[in-house]
């Protein structure tokens, strides 16, 4: 048990190292041209550092690199087993270092220490170890043809591998991706988010101590216009793996079409719905479960259930435990081992969540709870779990999605109109239907457009299931044996046989 206290984790954090420098070639470097920005923490708006400021130079520099080791088959020439060993050194690295990147991870973006401690890090380490094992346990295929010929269909690394995540999970986000991607032999550039570097750059310094090759894994930190675009637009890029909004999603699509037509797998952005039925086996468990996985990581995450759809009979009671629940997520300090709700990412997060409060309240929504900013004292960035009720469906903030702790309570009056309200979205990553009944459970869960439907829950997770959305919330499918489609090109060999 961790018996840390708050005082604890502040004297560690006044005295934690932050080198927002390049990684490239398995050095620690400047960015070419020099320049950098500084990274404040949005716990208290500290400095933490300053971070490089990666361009197309540095890009170029990192993709020729990963480039040049893919060819030489440094890494992807190894032996499966022998890439399976290096992953899971690294996964052991990562759990050694767990409170090193928890708090590196809570400074950097704003979430509760307790949750970087026993979900992030250990998630991360879980999914670098699993593809890992993985790795030597995937047989190709020999094709059933006729006698006179043999078909074989493998599987080949794509080559150098572009990856570009979003600040919300940066530690899990990019694990997903470098886990397939490493694992299935290629070379990878990675571009944190501008606004929360840090893990990303001490992951991979840890993946070099296990022994990957120096060329095989870059960091490029920098801004998304100049090094994300830069590295989505590289002709030497053969795949991206793109994680973040859907705004940016369509740039990623275009940078392909302008450049090489590299293979590009978006995971972007979602406005998932929680359908309530009258007969669910358990409404104050559902209204906890949708206060719950709404307000975790201050509402900075791509499946939160933010349109919450209640059948009318169940309503006032729901809303009721919906207020005591969100009671408990009140902001704190993230540091403090007991906070349960943390720091928005930014000043800018903070501005966007509540322009879609006085957004919501002018046109016509009311605030059961929340709705304002917390802790402005401190000069971090917080604010109070909100749920808004008298909005309907298609209302800015049941439509768009807000990045933050905001939840809007819908009603509705029979099934058909829960299913055309939950599917009348842009977004499709996740849903959820609460009943007691079987079939309709069944029914429900059929007709919801989403990549992943939840019955009587919403938290499950794991490594072994894919992860992704249909619609506007993206083509690509994390975590999974399926995240190796990304990450390989199917190969088909002929060889005949005399006679
Ligand atoms: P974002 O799209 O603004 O940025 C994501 C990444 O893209 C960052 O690294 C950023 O620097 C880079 N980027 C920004 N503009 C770019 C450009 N013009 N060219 C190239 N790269 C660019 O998203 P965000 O604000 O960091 O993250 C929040 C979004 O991520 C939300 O929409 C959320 O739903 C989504 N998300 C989706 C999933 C999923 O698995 N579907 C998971 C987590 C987050």
């Amino acid at each position: 048990m961790d018996t840390r206290t708050s005082a604890d984790w502040h004297a560690a954090a006044a005295t934690l190292a932050f080198d927002g420098r390049c990684l490239i070639g398995g050095q620690r470097r400047a960015s070419l041209g020099g320049e950098t920005f500084a990274k404040t923490s949005p716990v208290d708006g500290r400095l933490l550092g300053l971070v490089a400021r990666g361009q197309a130079a540095d890009v170029d520099l990192a993709v020729q690199q990963a480039r040049a080791a893919f060819e030489r088959g440094d890494w992807a020439g190894q032996p499966p087993a022998a890439r399976k060993k290096v992953l899971q050194a690294w996964a052991a690295l990562i759990l050694q270092h767990q409170d090193e990147l928890a708090l590196l991870e809570t400074l950097d973006m704003g979430k509760p220490i307790q949750y970087s401690r026993s979900v992030d890090v250990p998630a991360t380490a879980r999914c670098i170890a699993w593809y890992g094992e993985a790795i030597d346990k995937l047989y190709d295929e020999v094709a059933p043809t006729g006698p006179h010929a043999l078909a074989l269909v493998t599987r080949e690394p794509v080559g150098v591998v572009g990856v570009i995540v979003p600040w919300n999970y940066p530690m899990i986000m990019a694990a997903w991706k470098l886990g397939p991607a490493l694992a299935a032999g290629n070379s990878v550039v990675l571009k944190p988010s501008e606004k929360s570097p840090a893990t990303a750059l001490r992951l991979a310094e840890l993946a070099l101590q296990a022994g990957l090759p120096e060329g095989v894994l870059h960091v490029v930190p920098g801004y998304g216009h100049e090094a994300g675009a830069a590295l989505a637009l590289h002709p030497d890029v053969d795949a991206v793996g793109f994680t973040g909004s859907t705004r940016v999603g369509r740039r990623m699509l275009a940078y392909a079409a302008e450049s090489n037509l590299k293979r590009v797998y978006n995971e972007l952005g979602g406005k998932s719905a929680f359908v309530v039925f009258d007969d669910a086996p358990d409404l104050a468990r559902a209204a906890r479960t949708a206060a719950g996985c709404v307000f975790f990581n201050q509402g900075e995450s791509c499946n939160a259930p933010t349109r919450v759809l209640v059948q009318r009979p169940v309503l006032d009671g729901f809303l009721a435990t919906l207020q005591a629940e969100a009671a408990h997520w009140q902001p704190g300090d993230p540091l403090a081992p007991e906070t349960r709700m943390g720091a928005l990412v930014d000043r800018a997060q903070l501005d966007t969540v509540l322009g879609y409060v006085a957004k919501g309240l002018a046109e016509g929504g009311a605030l059961a709870c929340g709705g304002e900013q917390a802790r402005a004292e401190t000069g971090g960035f917080y604010v109070r779990p909100t749920v808004f009720t008298g909005v309907a469906n298609h209302q800015t903030v049941a439509r768009e999605e807000i990045f933050g702790p905001v939840l809007c309570l819908i009603p509705f009056d029979d099934e058909a109109e829960a299913i055309r309200f939950a599917n009348d979205s842009p977004y499709g990553l996740q849903a959820s239907v609460w009943s007691g009944g079987l079939d309709r459970a069944h029914r429900v869960s059929r007709a919801l457009k989403a990549g992943t439907v939840h019955v009587n829950q919403y938290d499950e997770d794991d490594i072994t299931v894919p992860f992704g959305g249909v619609k506007q919330s993206g083509n690509g499918r994390d975590k999974s044996l399926h995240a190796f489609d990304k990450y390989t090109e199917l190969k088909t060999t002929w060889l005949r046989i005399e006679a």
